[in-house]
């Protein structure tokens, strides 16, 4: 199929397509395509009149909500640079990016617009604002704020803005999720958002087509969106690839296990992950055989490393197919991935690249290293940004020899399957050894006591580091440090036992896109191991 070149000819084919189906459902609230079609051009043409020029910065800062999509869309197609924002940030956060990005106009939900004001009354008198509902408010005051009627069905059809847009013309600043530092903003265009849209399909047929089989016209997806949008893996990985097949898109306004799975049974939800922590909710939630899950195909999931006993659990316990893809901010999405045998023959890989894409795993000189060696990850290809965002610095180092240096340690077989090892700030080096804390976290989590795991990094006089975990334990289950040390040292060599292994009461630290706040992980295990 034909990559529409910007989100303008995308918009217009899915309309023409589709425009009958159902696109959005949000509580009881449906909106088809065409319905949405009408909002984001009754916003655009309120954005223009605001004075959005091309170029300009427009943020949006919302929990998961159908407005979510129409201000992309809206914002897009007046030329401006969209600019999601993360929505778990705080006052300060947000208002640290909007001025990073330096954006104009904020298109935001209740939520956002009070804690921005908090302590900054005069926020509103510097920025303009856009309001959507908050969670609180009912759809019919939608109307009211936004300007939108429920359903958005009933708007008149106005014409687009008349805008020159070229496919490597800017169109979005996503912000990273910060796991190593501060948020870096990366700045992509249409065809680095474009030409990922295809990546859903193809990995889920690239195991019949390795085998010679033909592509298949899959039917349209029903998505749960269990992730927020503000980052590439709900907004591109999710959202677009559904829209640009016609697919149905269910919205969670806020991650809940047992409520997923009604909404599953009462949908007919085909696919739903997103996170590998999100896999596992559903595999452990005691209220799984309330629910009829029967019409899930496949749980996808990536932005984290996976346990190799998940993919397995997947298909036994949900009856569904497993699926794993690695990407990145600076990716625009998803550049590797497979699912089915691939990945179950697999499960510590997170597949090949797409046809588009090109691997390299280097030393620390960039030379590439031999098959089956760990190196660090670069990647080349249309989903790569232009760079980060008022940067310079930044942009050079890891874009500089055009390839994205990713930070990531990985190794490569002899059929371009890649396994990610750790990342190149997470590895904990003990006395001149090299511990992957992903290898000792995913020991850990093969004990059936385990349900969550981090391992980091203390500081030791002599060794410099030396490795310590942090678990959470399964209700009903006690095991001791001693029995969980013995479990490692029958799988690990002596060197990566972590001294301590301490409980966590709940789930570990984590940040939106599912990713263990290891900082904080540290924090908590100082504490606790200095007063021992
Ligand atoms: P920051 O760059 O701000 O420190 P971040 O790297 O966590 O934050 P993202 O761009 O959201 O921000 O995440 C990309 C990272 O997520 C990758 O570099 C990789 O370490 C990890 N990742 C993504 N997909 C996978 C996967 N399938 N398996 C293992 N790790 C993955
Ligand atoms: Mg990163």
């Amino acid at each position: 199929a034909r990559l529409p070149a910007t989100i303008a000819e995308l918009a217009r084919e899915v309309q023409a397509e589709h425009g009958e189906r159902e696109f959005l459902v949000f509580n009881d609230e449906r909106i088809t395509y065409d319905g949405w079609f009408r909002a984001v051009a009754k916003l655009a043409d309120h954005l223009v009149r605001q004075g959005v020029r091309q170029g300009d910065r427009v943020a949006l800062a919302m929990r998961n909500l159908p407005e979510w999509p129409v201000a992309l869309f809206a914002a897009g197609l007046c030329g401006a640079i969209v600019v999601p924002l993360n929505a778990w940030w705080t006052g300060d956060e947000l208002r640290y990016a909007l001025d990073q990005s330096g954006s104009t106009l904020l298109l935001c939900d209740e939520e956002r617009l009070e804690r921005l004001t908090a302590g900054d009354p005069a926020f509103t008198d510097r920025m303009k604002v856009i309001v959507s509902r908050s969670s609180r408010l009912d759809v019919a005051s939608l109307e009211s704020v936004i300007g939108l009627p429920a359903g958005y069905g009933s708007l008149p059809v106005r014409p687009l803005p008349a805008v020159a847009m070229a496919p490597d013309d800017p169109l979005t600043i996503f912000y990273t999720s910060g796991t190593t530092g501060r948020p870096k903003g990366a700045l992509g265009t249409h065809r680095n958002m474009l030409s990922g849209l295809l990546a859903g399909d193809f990995i889920a047929q690239r195991g019949a087509l390795r085998r010679g089989e033909p592509a298949r016209e899959l039917p349209p997806s029903v998505t749960l969106m269990t992730i927020p949008l503000f980052h590439v893996t709900g907004c591109a990985s999710l959202l677009m690839s559904a829209l640009a097949c016609g697919g149905k898109i269910v919205l969670m306004h806020k991650w809940n296990p047992v409520e997923a799975m009604s909404l599953i049974e009462r949908e007919r939800i085909t696919s739903a992950g997103g996170v590998p922590t999100i896999a596992w909710q559903l595999i452990d939630s005691p209220d799984r055989s309330r629910y009829d899950l029967s019409s899930l195909d496949y749980v996808p999931y990536g932005g984290a490393p996976a346990a190799p006993d998940l993919p397995v659990l997947i298909q036994r316990e949900l009856a569904a197919i497993p699926y794993n893809g690695w990407g990145m901010t600076e990716t625009s999405g998803t550049i590797t991935g497979h699912s089915a045998e691939d990945y179950l023959n697999r499960p510590d890989s997170c597949g090949p690249p797409l046809p588009v894409d090109e691997l390299r795993v280097t030393d620390e000189a960039g030379q590439d290293v031999p098959i089956g060696e760990i190196g660090e990850l670069r990647v080349r290809g249309p989903q790569i940004v232009m760079g980060y965002w008022r940067n310079p610095e930044a942009t050079e180092a890891t874009f500089g020899d055009g390839w994205l240096h990713t930070g990531d340690l990985a190794r490569l077989d002899e059929e371009g399957f890649c396994t990610i090892v750790g990342r190149s700030k997470d590895v904990i080096i003990r006395g001149g050894e090299n511990i992957y804390a992903v290898e000792v976290e995913n020991a850990l989590f093969s004990h059936p006591a385990v349900t969550d795991a981090a391992v980091v990094a203390l500081p030791h006089d002599r060794l410099g580091e030396e490795p310590a975990a942090m678990v959470q334990i399964a209700d009903g289950h006690t095991p001791a440090e001693e029995e969980l040390k013995l479990w490692l040292r029958q799988r690990l060599a002596a060197f990566k036992i972590p001294i301590v292994i301490r409980f966590h009461d709940g789930p570990l630290p984590r940040n939106a896109n599912g990713k263990v706040l290891k900082n904080e992980v540290r924090l908590l295990l100082l504490a606790e191991t200095l007063q021992d």
